[in-house]
């Protein structure tokens, strides 16, 4: 496939905007970016009007089936998902999880994700989602071995039947999908969190992380319940438990990292951990992590919407707000620096994908073109600012992702949107019924 874009405003580096340009692209690379002349024949020509293009957006950490709760337990309190009433993720099946799962990654494309990070329980349903719509996806199957109804009370009873099983999934995921759908899906070492695996557990990743040579993402420091537990279960914070197993170090993806002491970051900066920070989550039940301690320690920071809106520019914005509310209102963090995190940085962080978070010739054509006629995208001056600050999923129209258009004017190209939302309604409604019962 070979597209010519032309007329576009390419936001990179320091670009200047008030000089449209050309972009081409072929085989899965950005063939050329400047005046092209005439196009080869056979190449589609496409006028972008002026929109802004950029890197397309690496957000780093969801669950795309736990689509099924949102909108519907952001009020209820931390962690509602094991409270009578809601529906339980292990009552999904398959053909379920997939229903969902399609849904979420749609959604993420559509709002401008090139490169996904997605972990649950039934991986295979997650890879297929990402497989039948496109990105980039790095799949990982959710272990853990923690009894969940003991949990919620703050308690750790092993259940070693659930570890078993997730653990089994986790590995078959990895023998089938490992470099499928053209290389574009890729899979993780996934163990749910520190309060929800065991000892024994956590040390069988720090094993096969050495084995495989995969990056393991998970949980850390999200709750103060999981501190607590914890303390009282191993004596030491979560981030001391997992660099006792040997997690702690430069292929651990670990989202969230919130309730941290002094002592917590400057080990996750010594060991060059990566956070997925989840802004949006946070701030949703009055949290901020210490992005920027971590960051100063040696941290490497990316960026994750964790299937609340998948919506990276409000994850961007909401890095900032929730950053200058910890720093008690000074004005740290900026715009460019943040869409790094949620681009340049995210892709660098992440291993086997085969994106960069860049636009440049030679490299991989995963970008996306917002709507030149958006009233909240003007003025367009700097472009980053107007970006963070006011920018919008809904303004993507455009992504191309491994040189493939996946959404043309807002549309996804592969799969039918109100098919794929409508199948996931009529799965949630199912469900909700259920749990009402
Ligand atoms: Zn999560």
């Amino acid at each position: 496939m070979a597209f010519h874009f032309k007329n576009l405003r390419l936001l990179t580096g320091d670009s200047d905007l008030s000089a449209p340009t050309s972009l081409s692209v072929r085989g899965g690379r950005i063939e050329r970016i400047g005046d092209l002349g005439m196009p080869p024949e056979g190449t589609e020509v496409i006028d972008a009007r002026g929109a802004l293009c950029l890197p397309g957006m690496v957000n780093t950490h969801n669950h795309s089936p736990l689509m099924i709760v949102r909108g519907m337990v952001e009020d209820l309190g931390f962690a509602p998902a094991y409270t009578p009433g809601v529906p339980q993720g292990h009552w999904l099946s398959g053909e379920e999880t997939l229903a969902l799962a399609r849904l979420g990654v749609m959604e993420m494309l559509m709002a401008g994700a090139t490169t996904i990070v997605d972990y649950y329980r039934k991986p295979d349903a997650l890879a297929r989602a990402a497989a039948e719509l496109g990105p980039r996806a790095l799949i990982g199957g959710r272990v853990m071995d923690a009894d969940t109804a003991a949990l919620a009370e703050g308690r750790f009873v092993h259940d070693p039947a659930l570890g078993e099983t997730t653990l089994r999934d986790a590995l078959d995921l990895i023998a089938h999908w490992e470099g499928k759908a053209g290389g574009r899906i890729s899979t993780i070492l996934a163990p749910h969190a520190p309060d929800t695996c065991s000892r024994g557990m956590l040390r069988t990743f720090a094993r096969l992380a050495e084995e495989t040579g995969k990056q393991v993402h998970t949980h850390l420091a999200q709750s103060r319940m999981e501190v607590a537990q914890i303390q009282a279960r191993e004596g030491m914070s979560p981030v001391q438990l997992l660099e006792d197993v040997g997690l702690l170090n430069a292929d651990l993806i670990a989202a969230h990292c919130i309730f941290l002491s002094d002592d917590d970051i400057a080990r996750m900066g010594r060991n060059k951990v990566v956070v997925a920070h989840a802004p949006i989550g946070n701030a949703s039940f009055g949290a901020a992590a210490p992005i920027l301690a971590l960051e100063a320690a040696g941290a490497r920071i990316t960026l994750c919407t964790d299937t609340k809106s998948a919506d990276m520019f409000e994850a961007m914005r909401t890095a900032i707000a929730s950053a200058r509310r910890r720093a008690e209102m000074e004005f740290v963090l900026g715009a460019r620096q943040v869409f790094g995190w949620g681009t340049a940085a995210g892709a660098d962080a992440l291993r086997g994908h085969g994106a960069s978070g860049r636009i440049a010739e030679g490299g991989p054509a995963d970008f996306i073109l917002l709507d030149p006629d958006a009233p909240n995208l003007r003025p367009a001056i700097d472009g980053y600012g107007i970006i963070v600050h006011s920018g919008s999923a809904a303004n993507v129209r455009t992504v191309v992702c491994d040189g493939e258009i996946l959404v043309r004017d807002g549309r996804p190209t592969r799969a039918d949107p109100a098919e794929v939302i409508a199948e996931a309604q009529r799965v949630a409604e199912r469900l909700w019924a259920r749990a009402r019962a």
